[in-house]
């Protein structure tokens, strides 16, 4: 399973009480009404937000590259059998050949859950993978160049199951090549790995494969008609982003073809959740500004139902964007490229689209049944007044997110979707 440090934290404040059995009902008439601004806090407390990961500097001995071993037990070769002892090996290794190793050097020290201890930062630089394509891993730095990298051989030990060494969208750290035969084309190394946030994955043969990292948002398309705007949809794929730890934000789009004051209370509703809804055309241009503004400085994927809108809406965004998103998809549809895997996009007036093919139709993969309450926000202030600590809210007395909907304090056609993804989720 992938860390969702979010949805364990959704769950902290659904710390749940059994009744007495003799007590009537409590469900909550006097429970506190959800704050608008709950939902994006707790966004924020994932670490949603596009930061580097918190380092600390340390002072340790610093050994050459490819400085021959003197002792006979190759510790290189440790490496390479056990990852755990990477772990110590900076404080443990001792000084080597005169002058060429006992040089201690300042290295910056990440929280112990990336890939790759230490890195000089002297020699080395941050970047962001835009996409790996076989071996090589393509990577913007801070000017804009983009090296072609490939990864440390210390660093592929680290790998496992569900933690592929580099993917897109991960926050590297890379030692560019001193010598580099075409300017075009700089190369170099990728040393380290930051921790991952915000992770889109894709299951295959029973697992689940990081297709990208550091994913900070997702835009939920939705046409209000052409086709059909198919309100239970949002929510699912609402709940699906937030089991990403990816922040929601929903279009409806080809708002020139239907009556936009009929959507106002729809609207209304997700911004009560904390969730930015809006109308977009992607004919007249309305709303593309505030989509353009909210893409800013954040990677985002744009998901929703083939024929919304997807692409003509990047096209109003950055023209020409829809179409190159397109092409990708399209060939990797056809099997062509099968090594091609997501690709950050850079947008022109900042942050990055991510192209993701086969997952643009979210699945709530994996998820278990007692999940999907985290997933509805409005629900947590009344879970834990629900009579049972194992309450599914669907048939239950003393359940207080059903005593919620009759009180109209939670919608009822939220309750609906509510009803739809635990039965989903629950039959498989
Ligand atoms: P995608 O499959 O989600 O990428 O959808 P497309 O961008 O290909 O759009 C599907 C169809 O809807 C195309 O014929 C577009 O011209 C049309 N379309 C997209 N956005 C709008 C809009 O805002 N208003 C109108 N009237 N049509 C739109
Ligand atoms: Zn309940």
């Amino acid at each position: 399973m992938l860390p969702i440090n979010g949805i364990q934290l959704l769950y902290q404040s659904s710390i749940r009480f059994v009744q007495p059995k003799s007590e009537p009902c409590r469900t909550g008439d006097d429970s506190p009404r959800l704050s608008s601004a709950q939902p994006s806090e707790r966004l924020k407390q994932h670490g949603s937000q596009p930061t580097m990961s918190k380092k600390k500097k340390t002072r340790v001995e610093f050994r050459r590259n490819r400085a021959k071993p003197p002792r006979e037990n190759d510790i290189t070769r440790q490496f390479a059998t056990d990852a755990e002892r990477t772990e110590d090996a900076h404080s443990t290794e001792r000084v080597r050949a005169k002058g060429e190793l006992s040089r201690h050097r300042t290295v910056t020290v990440g929280d112990g859950d990336g890939t790759g201890r230490a890195v000089n930062p002297d020699v080395c630089q941050p970047g962001r993978v835009l996409r790996v394509h076989g071996l090589n891993s393509y990577v913007e730095v801070a000017d804009g160049r983009v090296f072609r990298c490939v990864v440390r051989r210390l660093l592929k030990t680290l790998a496992t199951d569900e933690r592929s060494v580099v993917t897109t969208g991960d926050r590297v750290w890379i030692q560019p090549d001193q010598v580099i035969p075409n300017p075009a084309e700089p190369t170099g190394v990728i040393e380290r790995v930051e921790p991952r946030h915000g992770v889109l994955t894709r299951a295959s043969r029973r697992r689940e494969h990081v297709l990208v990292a550091n994913v900070d948002q997702v835009v939920i398309v939705m046409a209000l008609v052409e086709p059909e705007l198919k309100q239970h949809l949002i929510d699912r794929y609402i709940a699906t982003a937030l089991k990403g730890e990816l922040q929601p934000i929903v279009c409806l789009n080809k708002a020139d073809l239907a009556d936009a004051a009929e959507y106002q209370p729809l609207i209304g509703a997700y911004a009560q959740l904390g969730i930015p809804a809006f109308l977009t055309s992607a004919r007249t241009g309305i709303g593309i500004e505030r989509l353009r503004r909210l893409l800013r400085d954040r990677a985002t994927v744009f998901s929703g139902q083939s024929g919304v809108g997807k692409s003509s809406l990047l096209n109003a965004v950055q023209p020409e964007l829809g179409l190159r998103v397109r092409e990708v998809s399209d060939t990797t549809q056809k099997g062509q490229h099968t090594t091609t895997t997501a690709e950050l996009i850079r947008l022109e007036s900042g942050g990055w689209v991510v192209d993701t093919p086969g997952v643009r139709q979210l699945q709530l993969w994996g998820t278990r049944p007692e999940e999907v309450e985290g997933y509805f926000v409005e629900f947590h202030p009344f879970v834990p007044l629900c009579g049972f600590p194992d309450c599914t809210h669907t048939h239950e007395n003393c359940c207080a997110i059903r005593a919620a909907v009759s009180r109209r304090q939670i919608s009822e056609r939220r309750y609906h979707s509510y009803l739809g993804l635990f039965h989903g989720v629950a039959e498989g």
